[in-house]
């Protein structure tokens, strides 16, 4: 069974429900026929949810009606070959955008984008605030192009922009930051419940 969803899902980090709240963990293993394709680029998240004993699916970007869901089995700071050898094991292939277009660029920001953000709040103690804006939107650009603007971390960065827009006076651009960035770490955080 494809699922494909019924209903349009707005806005992002909607809890699919109720028909994707799968019975068991164990049966979420394409022998029970869900077969949720994989991407690098997922636009669901699922985690085992202890108390009710299901696995529960959220989507992480707006989900039109009759749109496929896919769903990522790599963490996102996995590089091309990283992510085929842990495919592999399972017996899947990846075929998403993000793969077939691959690069040493994309593998090195996959890499480094943790690191970048970490390093950004202490740079920005040191540096000039403009030149740290700068690569900090460089890299919301690059993680946008990339798929990775539904994760966490991505959060983390927005924030840190929404801060540098507060100090240099832009308060506009800093609240927008602000809201997207917490939607963002609300969400998982509100999802772990
Ligand atoms: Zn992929």
């Amino acid at each position: 069974m494809i699922v494909l969803i019924k209903k349009q899902l707005t806005p992002p980090f909607t809890k699919l429900a109720p028909e994707l709240t799968i019975g068991l963990y164990h049966k979420f293993s394409h022998q029970d026929g869900v077969d949720i394709p994989l991407s690098c680029i997922p636009n669901v998240h699922y985690h085992f949810h202890l108390k009710s004993f299901t696995v529960q699916f959220f989507a992480l970007r707006d989900i039109k009606t009759g749109e496929q869901i896919f769903h990522s089995y790599c963490r996102a700071n996995k590089t091309l070959e990283e992510r085929k050898a842990k495919l592999a094991l399972h017996g899947f292939e990846c075929n998403c955008r993000v793969c077939a277009n691959a690069t040493p660029e994309s593998d090195r920001l996959r890499k480094n984008f943790e690191t970048q953000i970490t390093n950004f709040k202490t740079l920005a103690l040191k540096k000039p605030l403009r030149g740290i804006l700068e690569q900090a939107l460089k890299l919301e650009k690059d993680m946008i192009k990339e798929g990775l603007d539904i994760i966490l971390n991505f959060g983390s960065l927005l924030i840190f922009i929404s801060w540098v827009y507060a100090k240099l006076g832009n308060m506009e651009e800093s609240e927008r930051y602000q809201r997207l960035g917490s939607e963002i770490k609300n969400c998982y955080l509100k999802n772990q419940e």
